[in-house]
């Protein structure tokens, strides 16, 4: 018999639509499966009460005839977005205890669509990984297995935890954030679809802040229709955030059915990187393949700057980073450690609240910004991330859209790692370039690997065309026809 978790987005707004289930049972039904989920550690918070609440209030609407485009809908968010009066903490010893008294802006529209809040995800701390390795609250397992037991494996990151609560039917949809592929990543390696909008699209306000000139909001959902549905919600202008951009949210539902026929599709030969595995490469060969025969036209395209990417996002970013988190003091926020002076208490507060790898970035950042080294280190990269900008307009000039692979491999151990920033920084690698352009991204689970674990395709697209990127996302959907779930060894 199916199970009311078994809908997505689309599924669930049509059940409650027609009245075959309330926003209550769907979320009771919801509660109960993240309840016996505890063994994948996707959450830091669920919220049964709230929950519960907000789903009998949407009911109430509806009676009235109050129909937000996400009415009764159950969601899950990343505990990166400050949500009011409930427990946030960027997966950081740091801000233990600290509960927002104000709503994102991102949160506060999927509320105003007449979302449910089901509860916080667990991530990266402060968002930097890409195995949700480094949070706090221990890591996240991916629903994902070799061979149908827990086979201890990443859920990618630094939404890992999103990935997993979708992954595994824990929640309708959940929110991500993508700084360099935070959201596309892990959706990648949990057989679910992840969209990074245009900088821009989503507003950053009351999303804590790790590198705010590449922190985008995104939806993390079983579907691209389901992505559709949810930007749409999340979207818009906001005067809170300066780099917010006033240009009207189209609706990206409508835009699916368009097929890519009259599409130009571009592959970047530079994303063929040496010790890719063989089943990335037949998988984008594939994607071509797929593409082609539903009438795109197939075009390559050089992205000659793609190499410099990874380094310079990683300068970029712990830049931005040790200048937002230096606001993380003992002072206003959670985490208090006394010591003999004012200066002490700064210290012992920021050594025991932060963790190993926010501590590489803040020293990365604060090196590159320092007085000797930030001609040769931060403006430097400032200007060729200004010509990998370049490279996506000259070939945005003669394609719609660009395929690529949007991870380097599947899903791997958790530890495997962790002793290796390097081998970890380079799980980014077909993500990043996008990231320091600005563009909207999206990864569509593609196929399988040999051993069984879901793999990811990224199309990535113009700013503000987020439409074609959903319409080619769609296309790439219906002719994978990936309709794998893991086995639920996690069930207690
Ligand atoms: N993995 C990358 C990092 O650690 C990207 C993280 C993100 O997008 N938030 O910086």
């Amino acid at each position: 018999m199916s199970q009311l978790t078994d809908l997505d987005i689309a599924g669930a707004r049509d059940a409650l639509a027609k009245g075959e289930c309330s926003s209550e049972e769907l979320t009771s039904a919801y509660l109960e499966a993240i309840d016996a989920a505890k063994a994948l550690n996707a959450f830091i918070t669920v919220l049964p009460g709230k929950a519960i609440e907000m789903a009998k209030e949407s009911d109430a609407r509806r009676k009235a005839g109050e129909v937000g485009a996400l009415e009764g809908v159950p969601l899950a968010i990343k505990d990166l977005f400050c949500t009011e009066g409930v427990l946030t903490t960027a997966a950081s010893h740091i801000l233990d205890g600290f509960t927002p008294p104000y709503e994102s802006t991102v949160t506060a529209n999927l509320w105003g669509q007449g979302a449910v809040l089901l509860g916080k995800t667990n991530l990266d701390e402060f968002a930097m990984g890409s195995s949700n390795e480094t949070s706090y609250y221990g890591p996240v397992r991916n629903p994902w297995t070799l061979d149908g037991a827990d086979a201890g494996l990443v859920p990618g990151g630094s939404s890992g935890g999103s990935a997993a609560a979708v992954a595994a039917n824990l929640c309708a949809g959940a929110t991500g954030t993508d700084t360099g592929g935070s959201i596309r990543q892990p959706a990648a390696l949990t057989g679910t679809v992840g969209m990074k909008p245009t900088y821009g699209r989503c507003s950053r306000w009351g999303t804590i802040a790790f590198a705010s000139s590449l922190d985008q909001a995104g939806p993390m959902t079983r579907t691209v229709r389901d992505a559709a549905i949810m930007l749409g919600a999340m979207a818009g202008h906001d005067p809170k955030d300066s780099t917010s951009i006033d240009t009207p949210v189209p609706d990206y539902e409508a835009a699916l059915e368009g097929g890519v026929k009259g599409l130009t599709i571009g592959v970047p030969d530079e994303y063929r990187i040496d010790g890719m595995p063989k089943e990335i490469e037949d998988l984008w060969q594939q994607g071509i393949e797929w593409l082609k025969a539903q009438g795109a036209e197939v075009k390559t395209v050089s992205l000659t700057r793609t190499k410099y990417a990874l380094p310079t996002y990683y300068i970029v970013a712990p830049a931005e980073a040790s200048s937002n988190l230096a606001r993380y003091d003992g002072v206003r926020y959670g985490l208090r450690v006394p010591g003999d002076d004012i200066t002490g208490m700064y210290e012992n507060t920021r050594a025991e609240g932060f963790g190993a790898e926010v501590k590489r970035r803040i020293l990365i950042g604060t090196y590159v910004l320092s007085a000797g080294y930030y001609d040769a280190y931060y403006l430097q990269a400032q200007k060729v991330r200004t010509l990998i900008a370049q490279d996506f307009a000259e070939a945005f000039s003669d394609v719609d859209l660009i395929l690529t692979p949007t991870a380097p491999e599947p899903a791997f151990g958790i530890g495997t790692k962790t002793d290796d920033p390097l081998s970890m920084y380079l799980n980014d690698v077909f993500t990043v370039p996008a990231s320091l352009a600005g563009l909207p991204g999206i990864s569509v689970p593609s196929g399988m690997s040999a051993s069984g674990l879901p793999l990811g395709l990224q199309l990535i697209g113009k700013a503000f065309d987020e439409e074609t990127v959903l319409r080619g996302g769609y296309a790439l959907e219906q002719a994978a026809g990936f309709t794998g779930k893991p086995s639920p060894w996690w069930r207690s």
